[in-house]
């Protein structure tokens, strides 16, 4: 029996249609190594998505495995329950907590980006109930946002895929506008009108749901499965404002921005975003191990500090929080992109990248918008530029050029209104980051008899 039939016959594969896996999947990687990835056939493929964003240091990091296996051999586990702790997780706590802006007062470690989000849900509650405002509990979240997928970050998500026949969003979650300048501008509307009607929306929501009943507001500096959508210019300034004078919290959501992805440390630096809260997973490994963390400011921990004694203990965690292996992984990593300068390269890389797709594809009748920070990108697929009319859906052109780049050895990811995202791994180098642009533009080229027929 083959690898592949016995995938088909034992793997649930999430966001994949059953039908096409069963028809046409699935294609199973052996080995990594810098920014490539090789199937079971030998095939080798440009990873140009990091994996799922998140294989920042790149593939074969020794330094991370070494870690690993020694803290394995170590001491492979031990939690964090009732006062219990462990070396690796000190450390990153310790680093972590330094590293990301605001004055932030603890780490809670998780191990994904879900459950990540579902804590900050739960201490947005937990805080306004300490607080004595057990009214103020509806998170704002936007549009095309992605959170997660369990119950509370899953409703947070403003995706359909992610919410039809699971009976989601929960009805505490009040979703505003996604700030894509080029989907959402009305016509002849500059960046900073647009900036400013977004924040007058905020502020009419707000007003209509009452201060008092609102929580948090949780955004992706760089929006990304939602389509690598960045904000315009003064967003965040204006956000900022809002949320303060109606003392909501602001959950950042660095689950890819954080750990270079934008060339800065972490997207709120890109964006000068003060957090009270921040959400991080991916690139805090770099995806050797899975791992969460929460990192709560001085008031949200004052606060729980303070009612702890009347109130008895937090009752959240897991299992596997602080997670030793993990913990050491993060530590390896984090140590390994500082000593490598692997943000400052994610700036340079990324203008390089930038340049490249813009003086490629900029005048392509097909490309719509080219966008992105850093190396984290998109380019958008259209019927019509003049228009900006898609393509219909049923069309499937994205997945078609992604589909033939696959075939020419490269990793993309189709994403609605025919986007194709790319995130490579901080290492690229310019002359990767021109096969990149090389293939996408081939791919493109070999697509645009389907684009007639589509548009
Ligand atoms: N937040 C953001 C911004 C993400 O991109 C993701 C995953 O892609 C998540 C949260 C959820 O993380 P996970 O898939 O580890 O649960």
């Amino acid at each position: 029996q083959s690898l592949e039939d016995l995938d088909r016959e034992n793997i649930f594969h999430p966001f994949t249609l059953p039908s096409e896996h069963m028809a046409h999947g699935p294609k199973i990687m052996v080995k990594g190594q810098g920014v490539r990835l090789t199937d079971n056939h030998g095939t080798v493929y440009l990873d140009g998505l990091a994996g799922l964003w998140c294989v920042n240091a790149g593939y074969g990091r020794q330094e991370i495995v070494d870690a690993i296996a020694k803290q394995a051999a170590l001491l492979p586990y031990y939690h964090s329950f009732a006062s219990m702790g462990t070396e690796p997780g000190v450390y990153t706590a310790d680093t972590v907590r330094r590293m990301v802006p605001g004055n932030m007062a603890r780490v809670l470690f998780g191990c994904s980006g879900s459950d990540a989000n579902d804590t900050q849900v739960k201490l947005a509650w937990y805080y306004n109930n300490l607080k004595g405002r057990p009214q103020k509990k509806k998170i704002i979240a936007r549009d095309r946002a992605y959170h997660g997928v369990t119950v509370a970050s899953g409703s947070l998500t403003g995706l359909p895929t992610v919410h039809k026949a699971f009976d989601l969003p929960l009805p505490q979650v009040v979703r505003v506008r996604c700030p894509h300048f080029y989907r959402e501008a009305e016509a002849g509307e500059s960046e900073e009108a647009f900036a400013d009607r977004l924040a007058a929306e905020l502020e009419a929501t707000i007003e209509a749901e009452g201060a008092d009943t609102i929580a948090a507001f949780i955004a992706e500096p760089v929006m990304g499965a939602g389509g690598v959508i960045v904000p315009p210019k003064g967003y965040f300034e204006k956000v900022q404002k809002i949320l303060k004078a109606n003392d909501i919290l602001f959950i950042a959501d660095e689950v890819i921005c954080g750990f270079g992805r934008l060339g800065t440390p972490f997207g709120s630096d890109y964006f000068g975003i003060v957090p009270d809260m921040i959400s991080v997973a991916k690139g805090i490994t770099s995806g050797y191990q899975p791992l969460s963390a929460v990192i709560v400011c001085e008031e949200v921990w004052s606060t729980i500090l303070e009612s702890s004694d009347y109130l008895g203990t937090f009752g959240h965690g897991y299992t596997y929080t602080n997670h030793p292996i993990a913990c050491a992984a993060a530590n390896a990593n984090i140590e390994l992109m500082e000593r490598e300068k692997l943000f400052d390269n994610a700036a340079t890389a990324g203008a390089h990248f930038h340049a490249a797709l813009h003086s490629r594809l900029g005048d392509h009748p097909a490309v719509g918008e080219i966008r992105g920070v850093g190396l984290m990108g998109a380019v958008e697929l259209v019927a019509d530029r003049a228009t900006k009319r898609s393509f219909e859906p049923a069309a499937g052109i994205a997945k078609k050029v992604q589909a033939d780049a696959l075939a020419r050895g490269l990793i993309l990811r189709p994403m609605m209104n025919d986007s194709l995202a790319f995130s490579p791994p901080l290492c690229l180098t310019t002359t990767e980051a021109d096969e990149i642009v090389d293939i996408l533009a081939a791919s493109i080229e070999a697509n645009m008899g389907a684009m007639k027929d589509a548009g």
